[in-house]
């Protein structure tokens, strides 16, 4: 490793930053991560703080699990790659695919195709979604929906359904036919509505009457997160998703659950769709499958709908698609080693219990601290406080105080992630208790320098 002088000077100076200004963050160096343990995470100067962010979204078992980095030391012994177009597997893979099969047997799920991350598994979604159709003689399916404040990554197909300027704008013209409806989000709305399950209707009547413009026969599928995250933690109406699904239904549109961050755990559940009690068309997953410990992710479709794709004839039924890395060894060794320590330590449960102590924590810091315009959360460990600094206007807070906020968070003990006037957190799911209340401090520290 180079030594101290050569990081600092060499900070940002040849890489650009996801997600910011490079410019900016040339002149404000990132934080370096230098190790990690449990859910604690430590800089290059050596503080030590509880992650409230889970990495990103991500960490769900932690940062010390020694199954999953065993099951990539054999594996990398044994087979580092191969590719999986067909005409050739690996074991883990296979493996893999019928464990998840079984996991998500609930929802009808009956197969995977394996991708290296959330962005590749929406894009598989998307381009699976259309295939059908043309399996189906339904060449004029091609639209998309989605919702507002959605985020389904960074690909374009993603991008183009994302429901979030911050993301589009500057890649625009992004792909045609991707429309987008309200977002059940109770703080804001083109409604004035406060009260969760009659927004969750005028949501879904806007969406009705978008399907009715577009011309039902004119779109392939709808998608969603079961919580929206990126977009600020945004828990819809339990009726929500039911009711878009039976919309789906009614016009024969696909629905996808985008489960990049609601697998695996952290909603309180195994994923989204069986929090809401729904059985999605597709289900697009990462981030919790490896802990992150390895870039992977996966595109699970329903049994009916892959029943059709392998009846499908020699032209309309190949997949054309797939990634070089689609079901490497490695990745999916971390996988299997990630769900069995998963399903150990059962951290579903831990992530519905933490999430009610985080989210009742917070509540009480809105009490207290009055440029907490909304606290939004109490369905596993994703939480999202939104910060205002006119509580009449909703005035977003400006991103000057934010900055000030999360820096004297992180001094007071926990890391938590900035998102426009948002701070999200999403820590992993084996967090103890002792560090959520690690976690209020810290915000409640950060918030009274204003
Ligand atoms: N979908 C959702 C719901 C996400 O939250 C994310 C990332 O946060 C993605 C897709 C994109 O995943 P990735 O960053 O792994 O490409």
């Amino acid at each position: 490793m180079k030594d101290s002088n050569f990081l600092r000077e060499n900070n940002a100076r040849h890489l650009w930053h996801p997600m910011g200004h490079p410019g900016t963050v040339m002149n404000n160096p990132p934080n370096i991560i230098s190790k990690a343990e449990g859910s604690t995470i430590t800089d290059y100067e050596g503080n030590t703080v509880v992650d409230g962010v889970g990495g990103l979204w991500c960490v769900n078992v932690g940062y010390s699990c020694d199954p999953i980095k065993q099951a990539i030391i054999k594996q990398m012994d044994q087979l580092p790659y191969y590719s999986s177009f067909a005409g050739s597997t690996n074991e883990p893979a296979i493996e893999l695919s019928y464990e998840l099969c079984q996991m998500f047997s609930e929802e009808d799920m009956g197969r995977c195709f394996f991708t290296s991350g959330g962005s590749d598994s929406v894009e598989t979604s998307l381009r699976l979604a259309r295939q059908y159709h043309k399996i189906n003689g339904h060449h004029s399916r091609t639209k998309f929906l989605s919702l507002k404040k959605g985020y389904h990554g960074t690909h374009f197909g993603g991008a183009s359904v994302n429901g979030n300027s911050r993301f589009r704008t500057n890649y625009e013209p992004l792909l045609p036919g991707c429309y987008h409806i309200p977002s059940p989000y109770t703080y804001r709305n083109p409604f004035n509505e406060s009260d969760p399950e009659r927004l969750a209707d005028l949501c879904v009547a806007a969406a009705a009457d978008e399907i009715e413009f577009q011309g039902p026969d004119t779109i392939a599928a709808f998608i969603m997160e079961p919580i929206q995250g990126a977009g600020g933690v945004i828990v819809p109406h339990q009726s929500f998703m039911k009711k878009m699904r039976d919309l789906c239904t009614k016009h024969g549109i696909l629905m996808i659950a985008d489960e990049v961050i609601t697998g695996f755990g952290r909603i309180g559940d195994w994923c989204g769709s069986r929090h809401w009690g729904v059985k999605p068309d597709m289900m697009t997953m990462a981030k919790g499958i490896t802990s992150a410990y390895f870039p992977f992710g996966v595109c699970m479709v329903s049994e009916n709908i892959a029943k059709r794709f392998e009846q499908g004839d020699s032209v309309t039924g190949n997949i054309g698609h797939g990634y070089t890395y689609s079901a490497h060894p490695v990745g999916a060794a971390a996988a299997l080693a990630c769900i069995k320590e998963s399903q150990r330590l059962e951290i579903q449960t831990s992530a519905k219990i933490r999430g009610e102590q985080l989210f009742k924590g917070l509540e009480k810091l809105k009490e207290k601290h009055t440029f907490i315009g909304d606290v939004r959360g109490g369905h596993g460990l994703m939480a999202g406080i939104e910060l205002v600094s006119n509580i009449e206007n909703k005035t977003p807070m400006g991103s000057e105080n934010m900055t000030k906020i999360s820096a004297k968070i992180f001094e007071s003990g926990a890391m938590v992630r900035v998102g426009g006037h948002n701070i999200l957190m999403s820590p992993p799911c084996i967090i103890t208790e002792e560090e959520v209340s690690q976690v209020l401090s810290a915000l409640d520290e950060g918030f009274s320098i204003l």
